[in-house]
């Protein structure tokens, strides 16, 4: 599938859906990209996996913003990359940076630096201790198993409104569509 034809399903299935995420977060290694950024040259030329930019592309199209937690002990070499791919400028936020916790301390710095509640984001990463430490957080977390995909997207949507539907419920709150009288 090329670029526009991912884009085009992704956004088939962004509006099956009636709430989004406000933020998706990826992780970069073996989700975005498959491969570590670590020990490759900053003169190679990347790519993503096959469906990473049509998501990405598609989540802006819909007004969900994006952005970027990786552990990766080598930013500059990431950056790089992401300059090259013609994505760095997408990201709102990119925390890129080796750290002992799971992630845990990039998600503090991307709430402080969106000021968005962490039960609005989404997250994709491959490891999972990343996605069970986030998900402690409040945050939807997906594992991905051969790198983010629409199949990835879809059932990350899924699990963010099942969250949403049940904590509105914890917090008894009305539901948008119950609160016209
Ligand atoms: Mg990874």
């Amino acid at each position: 599938m090329g670029v526009e034809k991912v884009k085009n399903e992704a956004l088939k299935i962004l509006g099956l859906f009636p709430v989004l995420p406000r933020l998706v977060v990826f992780d970069l290694d073996h989700t975005l990209w498959p491969f570590y950024c670590q020990g490759r040259s900053k003169h190679e030329m990347p790519s993503l996996y096959p469906h990473g930019k049509g998501i990405l592309y598609a989540l802006k199209d819909k007004g969900v913003d994006v952005a970027i937690a990786s552990r990766s002990p080598t930013p500059d070499i990431a950056k790089t990359f992401l300059d090259k791919l013609g994505i760095q400028s997408m990201f709102v936020a990119q925390e890129i940076f080796s750290s002992w916790t799971h992630k845990t301390d990039h998600f503090q710095r991307i709430h402080r630096k969106t000021g968005l509640p962490f039960n609005s984001m989404l997250f994709f990463d491959d490891e999972n201790r990343n996605i069970e430490a986030v998900s402690t957080m409040g945050v939807s977390s997906i594992l991905v198993g051969n790198g983010v995909n629409v199949g990835a997207l879809r059932q990350g949507l899924i699990v963010f409104t099942q969250k949403s539907v049940s904590s509105d419920r914890n917090n008894q709150k009305p539901l948008l569509f119950s609160s016209s009288f």
